[in-house]
């Protein structure tokens, strides 16, 4: 048994197009959308959706659903002066704190966020070094439980030393062997040894995963990696084979000299580009330019489950020069899905749907929907949200969870981390 949506404008992201019709949202894990040729058929559900805009669901290309319990947290001991303190006095000093129930907590807040904003599939990218072992599943069942598709990582990194590494390794290849969509997470070559980066390209390749992980986010990525290895770190990770995995994530490459943007260029490589982040950390901005776009997805970082909202921050980050086209912008904002369907096609499901109540001033067409994206949609024009074929979210209500009784639970987990957090 179907949906069927009668009424809608629908954008046809394969076409590139916007039609106007009903549409039929298949049921199940391989369910698909389509334009309605025929009339609803017997026993399927019939919804009025006319003036609404169906968009298919939205894709978080780069998520860290553990910092989901920061949002106004205490300040640290003391304000970091730069992009090594920032890590070292808050994130890590958080990702330390987290037990099981926290990473529980935190998954939950971030999916109920997700969904408010219309995501329907995230790519996290998780850590938890005194909570490593059933981490991700931990996550995989919240995530589940709301009704998001997901390709989750452990981040692997030295900083906690040999033992922390070895569990890491240890939890993400328990999860790859479950068989549920996943990576082969690093934080970032300045926390990454040469054994344990030969130690995560060997899992991958074992597995038939990419890495994921942060490349050249602030300078410090690079300045310490010329004077470890000799290197840039491009040329460290294509040396250790990670461009030559099927579908590694490189996320931020903010850093990248012009040898090191065609290495990514003509690797099988795609980049995750978190504006607001880059501008949250002050590490620099990103630049298009050298490489391929429609091989760049769109994250938030963790700060915020919105992607509709950071695709709009990338296309306006790149109005100050090199950046994309309004029309070329919103092509990228569904890069996320395209990664998907090309290295995780279990996540990548084809029944998710988006109803936003977008009452515009002025026409919309085909060739104008990217002006509306950047200059009106929003996240709080999303009234249903489709996963899977199932409404999990109708008329602004989530109907997966209990929604005040969840964030209840994640206001009382939330203080539980920041008393943590405030002992010296
Ligand atoms: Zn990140």
């Amino acid at each position: 048994m179907s949906l069927y949506l009668r009424g809608l404008a629908y954008w046809d992201t394969d076409a590139g197009t916007l039609r106007h019709g009903d549409l039929v949202v298949e049921p199940g894990p391989r369910g698909r959308l389509r334009l309605a040729a025929e009339p609803p058929a017997p026993g399927d559900t019939v919804r009025d959706c006319h003036g609404l805009l169906a968009l298919e669901g939205l894709t978080c290309g780069h998520h860290h659903l553990y910092s989901s319990l920061a949002r106004g947290m205490p300040a640290p001991p003391r304000s970091p002066r730069d992009f090594a303190e920032i890590l070292e006095l808050v994130w890590w000093r958080l990702d330390r704190a987290l037990d099981a129930e926290l990473v529980r907590a935190s998954a939950l807040a971030g999916a109920i966020e997700c969904l408010r904003c219309g995501v329907t599939r995230v790519i996290d990218h998780h850590a938890s070094p005194n909570a490593a072992a059933s981490s991700l599943a931990t996550i995989a069942a919240a995530l589940d439980e709301v009704g998001l598709a997901h390709v989750l990582c452990y981040e692997l990194s030295d900083r906690d030393g040999p033992a922390a590494a070895a569990a890491g390794l240890a939890a993400t290849d328990a999860y790859l062997a479950s068989g549920r969509p996943g990576m082969v997470g690093l934080h970032a070559s300045f926390t990454v040894g040469d054994g344990l980066l030969r130690d995560a390209v060997e899992l991958a390749r074992r597995r038939g995963v990419g890495i994921h992980a942060h490349v050249a986010e602030s300078d410090l990525d690079q300045e310490r990696c010329l004077a470890q290895h000799g290197r840039r770190v491009i040329e460290r990770f294509a040396d250790a084979g990670v461009l030559d995995l099927e579908g590694s994530l490189l996320v931020h490459c903010l850093h990248l000299s012009e040898h090191e943007r065609g290495l990514v260029r003509r690797s099988r490589a795609w980049v995750a580009h978190n504006p607001e982040s880059n501008q949250n950390n002050g590490v620099g901005a990103f630049r298009w330019q050298g490489l391929d776009p429609d091989r760049v997805v769109i994250g938030t970082d963790g700060l915020h489950s919105d992607v509709l909202r950071s695709a709009r921050a990338a296309f306006l980050a790149g109005q100050a020069g090199g950046g994309l086209s309004p029309a070329q912008a919103w092509r990228t904002l569904w890069n996320g899905q395209r990664y998907l369907e090309a290295h995780h096609p279990t996540a990548a499901r084809r029944n998710d749907v988006v109803l936003l109540d977008y009452r515009s001033p002025t026409p919309i067409f085909a060739e104008n929907l990217a002006g509306h994206a950047w200059f009106g949609l929003d996240a709080r024009h999303v009234r249903t949200v489709i996963a899977g074929g199932r409404v999990v979210l109708d008329e602004g209500e989530i109907l997966t969870v209990g929604e005040a009784k969840t964030l209840e639970y994640c206001r009382e987990q939330a203080r539980r981390l920041w008393d943590a957090l405030s002992r010296p």
